[in-house]
């Protein structure tokens, strides 16, 4: 692939630290914001921000069923914090009736954190990488369970972490399911771009090694 298309979900959120990351990796990325743009796409960024208010705009854009199907057809996804929420199969303390793009064969608890509190920063093992990732954590999520397909790439040790109280394990806070890559933390916020590399290298790989 010469240089491949990124789009940032732009409904809501963080969307501009998204654009620059990739852009300083030297790929274009363009907001998504229609049907048309989430077909353009060979990888999409589903940012932090208010997953309520994101799936309802999803929905009013028309562009809730063109992502279902993208994800159900391969297309390489990374969420940041709420991006992770809407790619959760299975969601917990979500609104009522709330809704999800899914794809991610995960159980994700929104808020998790943040009901011991809002916002905390920690410096993680990931499996991807020889050097810890800083991740600050804003009114995040938590993944409570995953699938045999997903791969956990880093969690928070109970010790570091608030919130150990109702959930004496560690928190799992990034994973990979082949082409979907999702975060509890915001790695669009910091200068270490490894993340959004790794990414825009899932999207480079031939489908048939995904
Ligand atoms: N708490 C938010 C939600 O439920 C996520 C917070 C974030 O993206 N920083 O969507």
């Amino acid at each position: 692939m010469t240089s491949p298309n990124i789009g940032v979900l732009a409904l809501q959120g963080d969307v501009r630290e998204h654009v620059q990351a990739i852009e300083r990796l030297g790929v274009r990325a363009f907001g998504v914001r229609r049907s048309e743009e989430v077909d353009r796409c060979d990888g999409l960024i589903v940012p932090g921000g208010e997953s309520t208010t994101m799936i309802k705009l999803a929905r009013v854009f028309g562009v809730l069923e063109p992502i279902r199907r993208g994800i159900a057809d391969g297309l390489p996804v990374f969420g940041t914090c709420a991006g992770m929420i809407m790619l959760a199969d299975r969601l917990r303390d979500g609104a009522d009736g709330q809704e999800t793009f899914g794809g991610l064969d995960a159980t994700v608890r929104r808020n998790a954190f943040g009901r011991q509190v809002d916002s905390f920063e920690a410096d993680l093992d990931f499996t991807l990488f020889d050097d810890p990732v800083h991740a600050v954590f804003i009114r995040a999520p938590w993944i409570e369970e995953v699938g045999p397909g997903v791969d956990v790439l880093a969690s928070v040790p109970i010790a570091d972490g608030p919130g150990s109280g109702d959930h004496p394990t560690d928190r799992i806070v990034a994973v990979q399911q082949g082409p979907m890559l999702a975060t509890s933390f915001h790695p669009e916020v910091d200068d270490d771009l490894r993340l959004h590399r790794h990414f825009l290298d899932i999207v480079s790989e031939p489908l048939e090694t995904r």
